[in-house]
């Protein structure tokens, strides 16, 4: 009813082809294969890892 109209308005587009996760380190969901796997850290986003990499930070990323 109502409620389907609602959230057919709120979806993002392409809502069920991609999952979404989140960043541990800055929070925002992005698509899975926007982040990477870090040992310690967990997911994070390739922004965040960039600046953790700048800042001096040594990260372990899983997958890449
Ligand atoms: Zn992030």
């Amino acid at each position: 009813m109502e409620d389907r109209i609602r959230n057919s308005e709120n979806g993002t587009e392409g809502a069920d082809a991609e999952k979404r996760l989140k960043c541990e380190w800055c929070g925002e969901a992005l698509p899975e294969d926007e982040l990477l796997k870090e040992a310690d850290l967990g997911r994070v986003c390739r922004r965040c890892a960039d600046a953790l990499r700048s800042r001096g930070e040594r990260l372990v990323i899983e997958d890449e």
